[in-house]
């Protein structure tokens, strides 16, 4: 059975780990070792079952505890030369990937796609096992080709829905920050999450998870509604996580 542990996702942190039996993959380590470990524990999962890190890019809130995390469970890292260049993970083991370039870990087949964001050279990951696929596909400010058929090929997909352009636009940030997580190297809103989520739409039985919700430009009511209506997909079969420290497990 392939089911998806969504530890944290957002601003505050990203870790999800990707599971099939006895075996896992960890995407992102943003919240400290020790935080993530309790994390772990409440959810289940066994630290020894997990092989692997992948990284999607190097902003703080998905690598801050990449390194400890590496060491502490004696796996390597996975990410392009670009990412891996470009955060601070100390002496690791590590794993050379490139973009849209496909490998294998155990049982899982790893895809990484290309992102549009302002970091070193961003991935989203298509992951690959038990038969199901499970997509992964946060900080991006558009997406592109190989993310929409992706998309489309998922049984399970946690896309980004990171802010509501009202909050956003009358919300606190300065103007700067604003256009920038507007922009095409930014975040997705939630219209523009919806529209790619329609518009894959091929496979009735795929699950959408909403991810990255920013806490200051976006509820997950809104995010949710939002959705909802633009794809026609019912409020309840929308999950995301509802407030920090939440985390899921989901069958795919
Ligand atoms: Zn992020
Ligand atoms: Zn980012």
């Amino acid at each position: 059975m392939l089911e998806v542990h969504v530890l944290a996702s957002g601003s505050d942190g990203n870790c999800t780990v990707v599971q099939l039996d006895d075996t896992a993959i960890m995407v992102d380590s943003g919240l400290s070792y020790s935080r993530t470990h309790k994390l772990m524990e409440a959810e289940g999962i066994d630290e020894s079952m997990i092989k692997a890190l992948l990284i999607t890019h190097e902003h703080a809130d998905h690598v801050n505890g990449a390194g400890p995390m590496a060491r502490k469970l004696g796996i390597p890292i996975y990410c392009n030369p670009a990412t891996f260049g470009s955060f601070n993970h100390g002496k690791v083991d590590y794993h050379m990937t490139q973009t849209l370039q496909g490998f294998q870990v155990d049982e899982f087949g790893v895809l990484p796609l290309p992102t549009k964001h302002d970091a070193a050279d961003p991935n989203a990951y298509k992951i690959t096992a038990g038969g199901k696929t499970v997509l992964i596909a946060t900080d991006t400010g558009i997406f592109t080709f190989p993310l929409r058929k992706a998309l489309e090929e998922a049984d399970f997909a946690i896309v980004e829905a990171n802010y509501d352009q009202k909050m956003l636009r009358e919300g606190p940030y300065p103007e700067p920050l604003k256009r920038r997580i507007e922009s095409e190297i930014g975040h997705m809103c939630n219209v523009n999450s919806a529209k790619e989520i329609k518009d894959t739409a091929v496979n009735e039985n795929r699950k959408i998870f909403l991810g990255h919700l920013s806490k200051h430009n976006n509820t997950p009511d809104i995010a949710r509604e939002t959705v909802s209506r633009i794809t026609g997909i019912k409020r309840y079969k929308l999950d995301c996580l509802e407030f920090l420290g939440d985390t899921r497990t989901l069958e795919v």
